[in-house]
């Protein structure tokens, strides 16, 4: 752990360096649009989307799930920032196909260790105890990859304080090629209007 802590501080420094006129940028986003999608650390939105600093909104969580917590960034990014369009972007082989909320509640509950993906999928490893707290959370997993697109970009949408004006595309990412590959059925459901 000191390691990642002292390797993230000393690229800061060297960041930080060199940061010359980004000090100027503005607060609102230059390109205005906003992408949210996936924590899955081999998605690199700045890169995959050609984003500098200042350019855009990206929020991210497990899965690019359109959650309360997804829209309410959303939703300040076009009523006080000023964002025009949105793309929701999940992604191939997300870690969000692998486990349902009953399995997640049956690992935490037996311990609060990492569990151990294997073949047959996750397994608990770990000493407890655990917690049931995790049954009050809805994990917002996915079953079908295409159809959580469409999902989510349909939530956003229907949305009462989404304006009909915001086109929402939809996408998933491919972890073998880089490219983005649109999901019609969601951007034909997050058309503007
Ligand atoms: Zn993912």
């Amino acid at each position: 752990m000191a390691n990642v802590l002292n390797e993230v501080l000393s690229a800061n420094a060297a960041y930080a360096a060199k940061f010359g006129p980004k000090a100027d940028l503005a607060l609102p986003p230059a390109r205005r649009f906003a992408i949210l999608t996936c924590m899955d650390a081999r998605l690199d939105p700045a890169k995959f989307a050609g984003l500098s600093e200042g350019d855009a909104h990206v929020i991210r969580n497990a899965g690019g799930r359109a959650s309360d917590d997804a829209i309410r960034s959303l939703v300040i990014s076009y009523k006080l920032l000023g964002t025009r369009e949105w793309f929701i972007i999940h992604h191939t082989n997300c870690g969000m196909e692998f486990f349902t909320d009953a399995l997640m509640r049956d690992l935490l509950a037996h311990s609060l260790e990492t569990a151990e993906l294997t073949p047959q999928g996750f397994r608990d490893v770990g000493k407890g105890p655990g917690s049931a707290e995790a049954q009050f959370i809805d994990w917002l997993t996915i079953s079908d990859a295409a159809q959580a697109v469409v999902d989510d970009v349909t939530r956003v949408r229907r949305h009462p304080l989404v304006p009909k004006g915001i086109p929402i595309y939809g996408y998933i990412y491919d972890v073998k090629t880089g490219k983005l590959v649109e999901i019609d059925r969601a951007t034909q459901a997050g058309r503007a209007s």
